[in-house]
């Protein structure tokens, strides 16, 4: 037998009691006499103590164990006469009587502890070490009964879980697909799938009514801290519902997740508009938890002969609470020089403090009158103390810029307060989205989302203009800034269906190739559906206050795209591109 107990359980009522541990030697302790061994295991830690003069030679035994260690020990469980209150098992000890190396170790190339010394690059390579740390085995525990709690939540709301296929044919959701050649059919390729969409449709038009599947997506794009080339949906569709059935439904998922898995009930969450979403914040993904919203001054601030306002499309600002005397000069300059970098590409950055002695201070103080700023104040509802940082030029880049200083000074300021969750949905997103370009309409969502109702006459008649005010019946679930998840009510009509495909620019053989078996699927009775998918790995960032979703999977890729550990991509035998029909002497001239 190897363990009785695990190294989280021990406690004071097991005082006196025979037991077996095994476990990872977390570190060991020399005092003269006594040598103590913290032995580790997912459940926790105990202490081990070993004393020369009752036991020399298992002592000896005791000091030539180092980090890493897999040893089983006997022994009793006995009181400690200096308690740590920090442990669960703190208040015992075993004292070994025999001691056994189940297998040794090299020295660890970094330590394993919560914080490690080991880079990132040192950690992915050496994961199995990583992932005995206690930090990341919690994530993934967390991970797994998010994992249990849906599907239980799923399913007692009638939902049934189907999987869908991962070789595939392209489904587009906006990124690169990932192709696998097939050997069977030489020159011809597989996609994995973007995301289960067009299937879970299909599902929907055989009748299964309600779908979910917790699965696996492939997007070959360019990778940042919240990306990874395979990820993780709640992927979900239902028949016969209206856009607020299903946020409804998935509201209640949300605060279900949050209430059993946090202890934190949400309230209902707001819907706003993307219009509003980006006039208030210039995101349609966007951090209500602290407010420091847009203010527009386009129309008061121009002909006033100040050139940059005069010349721009439109001017708008944040109003800084408080920090108009606490901002120096310098850290003005330092503030400016940040939206200067290539990343934001600000020309510039205007600002106006409104001293506590209600003097004003201002870069812009030649063109415009203390009435004048005092006027801006008003609209800003500034009080003596607070300070205006504008900026200025075309809308879209000016809202991406400004939005991108609002959280930055949220986060100077630290007013994300990570013990707070704001969720919202984000309704009503434009249809189709112009390319300048590429000269062409891209799906905002995907292809397969629906027109509002109200929309369908216009887009099945209207000119080029009139579609790019097309709004969609799209929607996005937004916690804390993260985009949790997204969906739409779908097409579920042929000729809508096919006038789409027409305007994203595809030819009816194209449309016809990728997508022929969807609309033709539609020609039999398909029933009226939408859906939504949550990005998974996310949620269980967001729900633990952390911005990377790399901790939450047990095997992520770094940012280029490789597994380390196993070294992936990699180079394969030629003979093996030979049967794939991809060796370069099988390729057509
Ligand atoms: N397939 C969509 C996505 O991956 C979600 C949906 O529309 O249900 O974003």
């Amino acid at each position: 037998m190897y363990r009785t107990h695990n190294c989280g359980e021990l406690r004071i009522e097991d005082l006196g009691n025979e037991v077996i541990l095994s476990g990872w030697v977390q570190k060991g302790r020399d005092l003269g006499g006594l040598t103590f061994v913290d032995l580790r295991d997912r459940y926790g830690i105990t202490q081990l103590v070993f004393n020369v003069e009752e036991n020399k030679k298992l002592t000896e035994q005791a000091r030539t164990l180092a980090r890493e260690f897999v040893i089983k020990a006997t022994g009793f469980v006995r009181e400690r006469s200096s308690k740590n209150p920090n442990r669960a098992t703190g208040d015992i000890e075993i004292e070994v009587t025999n001691l056994q190396i189940l297998n040794a170790s090299k020295t660890p190339p970094f330590t394993i502890e919560n914080q490690t010394d080991g880079g990132e690059e040192l950690r992915m390579k050496y994961r199995y070490l990583d992932l005995r740390r206690s930090n990341i085995q919690q994530n993934l525990i967390f991970r797994s009964q998010l994992a249990l709690r849906t599907r239980n939540y799923l399913s007692q709301n009638g939902f049934i879980e189907v999987e869908t296929p991962n070789l595939i044919k392209s489904t587009p959701e906006g990124a690169r697909d990932f192709v696998v050649p097939s050997r069977m059919n030489p020159g011809e390729f597989y996609a994995l799938p973007q995301s289960p969409q067009t299937f879970k449709q299909i599902l929907m038009v055989a009748g299964l009514d309600k779908y979910f599947q917790i699965v696996k997506c492939f997007r070959d794009e360019d990778l940042r801290a919240d990306r990874q080339p395979e990820f993780t949906q709640i992927d979900c569709e239902m028949s016969f519902v209206t856009r607020d059935q299903i946020l409804d439904q998935f509201e209640g998922l949300t605060k279900h997740l949050f209430k059993f898995m946090l202890n934190i009930s949400l309230p209902d969450f707001p819907k706003m508009s993307y219009d509003e979403a980006m006039e208030r914040y210039g995101s349609d993904k966007p951090d209500t938890r602290f407010e420091m919203e847009f203010i527009a001054f386009t129309e008061i601030v121009k002909g006033h002969g100040f050139p940059v306002f005069d010349s721009a499309e439109y001017i708008a600002g944040i109003c800084v609470s408080g920090e108009a005397e606490n901002y120096s000069n310098k850290q003005i300059k330092e503030l400016t020089e940040w939206l200067q970098r290539p990343q934001i590409g600000c020309k510039g950055m205007i600002y106006v403090k409104y001293n506590i002695d209600g003097s004003i201070k201002s870069s812009v103080g030649k063109f415009y009158s203390d009435e004048q700023l005092n006027s801006w104040f008003k609209i800003a509802n500034a009080k003596p103390g607070d300070m205006l940082l504008m900026l200025c030029g075309e809308t879209e880049k000016t809202r991406k810029q400004l939005c991108e200083l609002r959280l930055e000074m949220g986060r100077r300021l630290e007013l994300m307060d990570p013990s707070k969750f704001n969720a919202l949905w984000i309704v009503d997103f434009p249809l189709l989205e112009w390319d300048e370009d590429s000269e062409r309409f891209h799906a905002m969502h995907h292809p397969f989302t629906s027109p509002k109702k109200e929309d369908v006459d216009r887009m099945l008649a209207g000119d080029h203009e009139t579609m790019k005010a097309l709004r969609a019946d799209a929607y996005d679930l937004v916690i804390n800034g993260s985009e949790i998840g997204g969906g739409s009510i779908r097409i579920h009509d042929r000729a809508l269906q096919q006038r789409n495909f027409d305007l994203l620019g595809f030819t009816r053989e194209e449309a016809e190739n990728q997508f022929g078996f969807l609309m033709g699927a539609f020609e039999y009775g398909a029933p009226p559906h939408g859906g939504i998918a949550f990005g998974f790995d996310r949620l269980n960032a967001v729900m633990n206050g952390q911005n990377s979703i790399r901790d939450f999977i047990a095997f992520p890729k770094n940012t280029s795209g490789r597994d380390i550990m196993i070294d992936a991509p990699s180079k394969v035998d030629i003979t093996q591109l030979d049967e794939l029909n991809l060796a370069l002497k099988n390729i057509p001239e």
